[in-house]
């Protein structure tokens, strides 16, 4: 959140339920408007939605000389990626150990390299395009109790062998460099926090710059493909491409036959006020981005403001008419399981809780790539609650893949892994 938020005014707010704090504090006469899409046209690539991910490729694209056109159903970044929790995370997520059963090593191996490239290259290109998004770098741990010290133990031991980032903390190691009650915890470099909607909308401006035209309110109802190339229908016109790029999220009416890869489910965010000075003392480090090894994990990070940012209480999807009674269940929930960690943030107020839906890949990675009854199509789609980084790490393998020069590793992500 911005510095200017007004730590005074948060103390004595009710807590906004429904709403993202990322997008609810940014000023609405800065919101960049886009036009609505008209006409026909051609281009090498069209790329669907305008989340982190869509933004990231459609920079990408229009970095490598391709004529590129970015539709957007609503408005760009609040979708979920102004929704998440702004964490960009050198971790793909599952654990290395269930992705290397499902996989197998070698390909487990380059799926964690791949996301930590993803994060490095995520913060670089912010860095390097000036977003003022709040970056700031951040040591990732997961968090192990008693009950679970030897399964993060053995954790450890799989991505040592096979080479991976990751140190070991012991009990009094974290509770004097965090103050925090945990048995052992897994120490991963390169992690970063930052306010996701800003960059975002960051990113969206920096791929108009390199040429992008970028539409809002322009859905996209129907892609129709012939051999050689495809037609992208909207509500106000079509657009002839030589490769679509689905960047919608999840698998969206249009992709109906590819919504049985994703489970629909959905996660919570809390954003707490900002804490006082004595509390601050007492949490110590400010610069981490805890993960517990719960089912399902909580994770929380710190902004620079000194808003606690809370992440979890993954579920399947519920139905609409129990969703208001569910974020106020959740957000309370969270806030208990940060207080068992960090007994110093007793009488902390949430001052916005959300939920968003995602679609869960069965081994929780994302898919991205061409799939084989959508010819001229690549999809990044999917993936849980560390999916950010794989904007960064989808914008890629996208370009090289539009490029016709994908690399054997891409494959990695694929819809046949
Ligand atoms: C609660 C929660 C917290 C999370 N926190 C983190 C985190 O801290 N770190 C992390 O790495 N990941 C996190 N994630 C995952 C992260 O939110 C997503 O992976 C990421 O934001 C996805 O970005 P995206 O661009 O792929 O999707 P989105 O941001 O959803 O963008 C897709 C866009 O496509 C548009 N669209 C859909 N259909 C159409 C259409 N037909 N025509 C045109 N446009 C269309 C949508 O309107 C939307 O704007 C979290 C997820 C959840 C659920």
């Amino acid at each position: 959140m911005p510095r200017h938020a007004d730590r005074d005014t948060t103390l004595t707010m009710p807590t906004r339920y429904g709403v993202s704090g990322w997008i609810h504090q940014f000023p609405s006469s800065k919101v960049p408007s886009f036009p609505r899409f008209r006409g026909e046209c051609t281009a090498d690539v069209v790329v669907i939605g305008a989340g982190l991910t869509g933004c990231a490729a459609a920079h990408a694209c229009a970095a490598a000389g391709l004529t590129t056109i970015l539709l957007e159903r609503g408005r760009v970044g609040q979708g979920r990626t102004g929704r998440s929790a702004g964490m960009l995370s050198p971790d793909p997520g599952p654990a290395f150990r269930d992705i290397a059963a499902a996989h197998g090593l070698a390909s487990a191996r380059r799926v964690f390299e791949a996301w930590r490239r993803g994060a490095l290259d995520g913060a670089a290109l912010l860095r390097r395009l000036r977003i003022p998004c709040a970056l700031d770098p951040r040591e990732a741990l997961v968090v192990a109790g008693a009950a679970d010290e030897r399964l993060l133990r053995r954790e450890y031991d799989a991505r040592h062998a096979a080479g991976l980032d990751g140190a070991w903390l012991t009990r009094p190691q974290m509770h004097s460099r965090l103050k925090a009650e945990a048995a052992a915890a897994l120490r991963l470099r390169d992690a970063f926090a930052f306010d996701p909607y800003r960059a975002c909308l960051g990113l969206a401006r920096a791929a108009v710059r390199r040429g992008t035209a970028c539409f809002e309110r322009s859905p996209v109802t129907r892609v129709r493909f012939t051999r050689r190339f495809a037609d992208v229908i909207t509500g106000g016109g079509r657009i002839r491409a030589r490769k679509v790029i689905v960047a919608t999220g999840s698998a969206t009416p249009e992709f109906k036959s590819l919504q049985r890869h994703l489970d629909p489910r959905e996660a919570y965010v809390v954003v707490t006020e900002c804490m006082p000075a004595a509390m601050r003392r007492e949490l110590a480090h400010p610069r981490v981005i805890l993960r517990d090894l719960r089912v399902p994990p909580t994770r929380v990070s710190r902004t620079h403001d000194d808003r606690l940012v809370i992440a979890g209480g993954d579920q399947p999807e519920t139905p609409p008419r129990t969703k208001a009674t569910a974020i106020v269940q959740r957000t309370g929930q969270l806030m208990y399981e940060v207080l068992k960690t960090y007994p110093a943030i007793l009488g902390l107020r949430p001052a916005y809780s959300w939920d968003t839906a995602y679609g869960e890949t069965a081994d929780g990675l994302m898919y991205i790539g061409a799939h084989r009854n959508y010819p001229h199509h690549l999809f990044a789609i999917g993936g849980g609650a560390h999916s950010v980084t794989g904007a960064f790490v989808a914008a890629r393998i996208l370009v090289r893949a539009v490029q016709d020069a994908p690399e054997k590793e891409d494959e990695v992500f694929g819809w046949t892994r």
